[in-house]
């Protein structure tokens, strides 16, 4: 971590807090900042020495500034509610999407009609036609996100596209075991472009011709810490206390509210409001865990490239049926190549004893098998972080309510993307329930 990011650092400077939120992640942020202009006294606790959360940045010796996952955001976010001043640290950017077929093409994300139904042929096409007709009217008892998926755009289509293998990929299980209620939410836009009726109302509308209402936004050159460290400052301007690295170890209920015991320090507080995953709250406050709730662990590599990239898009998803990666991003598509090289992140679901030395050895096979990255390609760095994002699991999303009531019952409140286990893909979203959380906006 960079030297900014220890400025936050300060200890609490008195034990007694109105609430105290554990987490210092977008959630625990903007938590932050609603319940100190609600009047509260409030600490900002995290286990990581950085604020930002599972948003974090590592920067290679020879200048180029990687992160984990992706880097996008708009100037339009309701974060910028709570912090405007993050709109000046962001670099607008064009990105453009695009993934790997299963064809070994890089094409249009996530179905290109002229490349998956056209450039199927006349046999092909027959199929996708009767796969799709055969499950629109047989395969309407939808139990996971596979059967979601086939019956918008039936089973050939869904195969054939990648978009299958790509599902377990990112979400860590065989599609047949994705809890529906994600499939609902996450894949919606599968719903909104093959429903017959949204296809006849595009086409009487005919093309769409206004601009997009906002802007696309990348975290600063040099990394996300400038940015969660002035949202940070900001908070501790307007009286908020940070105790980073905080060592959390215990959470005792008291006749006034809650006992918290750090590493090195203790503080008690009315209200403890929780943004860190649901299994360690339940363990720091002596519940017995009765949820069976998985998470990831995501690798990301870190590589620079001088040679024939062999693709335009700036960010790609691997929706080939091999390789165990799932998404790389072209950093220097957005911010200029360091000393004549070309840099980019790759993120492979880990876990278990998947090291990042085989992530890298597979991945380079696998672009090479693909005709992609030709030319000097070296690794720069890689990371592992756990918990990067929840396995959704069939029935995940219940076991996760009904551990959340548990603790409220016990009185704590949780929220954000790992404290309610939450499909949360953007700060928007995040800062949007964090809102509903806790009654206002910034
Ligand atoms: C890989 C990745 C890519 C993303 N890409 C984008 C993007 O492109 N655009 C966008 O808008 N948003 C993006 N996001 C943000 C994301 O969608 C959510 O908005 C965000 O991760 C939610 O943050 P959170 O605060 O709920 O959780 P987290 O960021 O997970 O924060 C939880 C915090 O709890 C802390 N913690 C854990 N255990 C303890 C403990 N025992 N005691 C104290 N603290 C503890 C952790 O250290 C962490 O800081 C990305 C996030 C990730 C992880």
């Amino acid at each position: 971590m960079d030297e900014a990011s220890t400025e936050v650092t300060n200890s609490p400077s008195d034990d007694y807090y109105d609430v105290v939120v554990l987490g210092a992640g977008i959630s625990g942020l903007v938590a932050a900042s609603i319940l100190s202009s609600q009047g509260n006294r409030v600490l900002v606790a995290d286990d990581y020495k950085q604020v930002g959360g599972n948003h974090m940045d590592w920067t290679s010796t020879e200048g180029y500034t990687f992160d984990v996952g992706s880097l996008i955001f708009q100037d339009d976010s309701p974060l910028l509610r709570h912090f405007p001043e993050l709109l000046a640290y962001y670099v607008p950017i064009s990105p453009s999407w695009g993934r790997l077929s299963p064809q070994g093409k890089v094409t249009t994300c996530p179905i290109s009609i002229r490349d998956d139904v056209l450039g199927a042929g006349f046999i092909g096409m027959t199929k996708i036609l009767i796969s799709l007709a055969f499950a629109r009217l047989f395969r309407r008892e939808l139990k996971n996100a596979r059967d979601f998926a086939r019956f918008w755009i039936g089973a050939e289509l869904l195969r054939q596209s990648g978009l299958e293998a790509y599902m377990g990929r990112f979400y860590g299980l065989p599609a047949e075991e994705i809890d529906l209620e994600l499939a609902r939410k996450r894949m919606l836009w599968i719903s909104e472009h093959a429903s017959v009726t949204n296809l006849i109302r595009r086409a009487l509308r005919g093309k769409q011709t206004g601009r997009p209402s906002n802007r696309q936004m990348a975290r600063p050159k040099s990394g996300f810490s400038i940015l969660y460290n002035a949202a940070a400052q900001k908070l501790k301007g307007a009286g908020v206390a940070f105790l980073t690295a905080a060592g959390t170890r215990q959470i005792r209920k008291t006749a006034a509210g809650f006992e918290l015991e750090f590493s090195s320090t203790r503080a008690t507080a009315a209200r403890v409001v929780s943004t860190i995953p649901i299994s360690v709250i339940e363990g720091l406050s002596g519940m017995t865990t009765q949820t069976d709730l998985r998470t990831i662990t995501l690798i990301t590599l870190y590589f620079s490239f001088d040679g024939e990239r062999g693709f335009s898009p700036s960010i790609i998803y691997n929706f080939s049926l091999t390789g165990s990666w799932k998404r790389l991003t072209v950093y220097s598509d957005f911010y200029g190549s360091v000393a004549g090289r070309e840099y980019f992140a790759v993120e492979v679901v880990g876990g278990g004893a998947y090291s990042s030395a085989e992530a890298e050895l597979e991945f380079r096979g696998h672009v090479s098998e693909s005709g992609i990255f030709k030319g000097d390609l070296k690794l720069e760095g890689s990371q592992i972080l756990e918990n990067a994002y929840p396995i959704y699991s069939r029935g995940a999303t219940e076991r996760a309510a009904e551990a959340v009531r548990r603790l409220e019952a016990y009185g704590i409140e949780t929220i954000g993307r790992q404290g309610k286990f939450s499909y949360q893909p953007t700060a928007r979203v995040s800062t949007i329930e964090v809102e509903a959380a806790l009654g206002r906006r910034g």
